[in-house]
């Protein structure tokens, strides 16, 4: 018996005709409310388990700051602490799979944030006989949610980082995103963890979490 490597996968040859892949991509979505943790845990994971960072909030962020026609309609959403519609969202995650096929596993960071997205995302994976590995889902109550994120609009300037937006964003979270943890706990995929403390043991837990698939 003997194992191949092709497309960047690892084959199980048996003979000359049976081939099936035995190791999938790693394909991570890191989840919670806004000001949770996600794009600095997903810096953390992005280095090491070498997986393509999927942000729509720096893709709706890009496209605005080059002043084009997404940029514009995305920045009427965002504005308010609003979802950008999911037609969308889900178009620029379609073309960004299909360019990225083949690589080691995409960690996808502010997406799903819908059911409709979550649905869409199965599909678009399954499309190329891919899944979502693991739903890691950081835990931080409101207020320490609401401070950072004030703190955060300090620094970075974000304008959807003030108090009014931040509140919406909240209760677009809970009314919106939240549903989706039941989806994945349906799954068996959901990985809660506790997002406070510092940055490197939650690191930590989530990293315990990941290699736990491999065992
Ligand atoms: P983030 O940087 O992930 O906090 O996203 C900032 C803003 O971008 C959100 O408040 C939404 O307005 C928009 N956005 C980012 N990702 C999505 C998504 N998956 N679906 C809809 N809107 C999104």
């Amino acid at each position: 018996m003997l194992t191949l490597k092709m497309d960047e996968k690892v084959y199980l040859c048996i003979g000359k005709i049976f081939f099936y892949k035995i190791i999938n991509m790693l394909n991570l979505i890191i989840f919670g409310a806004p000001g949770s943790g996600k794009g600095t845990q997903s810096a953390f994971l992005t280095e090491k388990y070498n997986l393509k960072h999927v942000s729509t909030g720096d893709i709706l962020r890009a496209e605005i700051s080059e002043g084009t026609e997404l940029g514009k309609l995305a920045e009427s959403y965002m504005s308010e602490g609003k979802l950008v519609p999911d037609e969308v969202v889900i178009g620029i995650l379609n073309e960004l799979i299909k360019k990225n096929k083949g690589g080691n596993g995409f960690i996808f960071d502010g997406f799903p944030r819908t059911l409709a997205q979550g649905e869409a995302l199965d599909e678009m994976l399954k499309k190329n006989d891919e899944e979502i590995s693991v739903v890691v889902s950081l835990e931080v109550d409101d207020n320490e949610l609401i401070d950072r994120l004030l703190k955060r609009g300090q620094i970075s300037g974000r304008s959807d980082d003030n108090r009014e937006t931040i509140e919406n964003r909240l209760k677009v979270y809970y009314d919106q995103t939240s549903p989706l943890k039941e989806f994945y706990r349906k799954q068996g995929k959901l990985n809660e963890i506790m997002g406070v403390g510092s940055i490197e043991s939650i690191s930590s837990s989530i990293q315990a979490g990941i290699d736990k698939l491999n065992d």
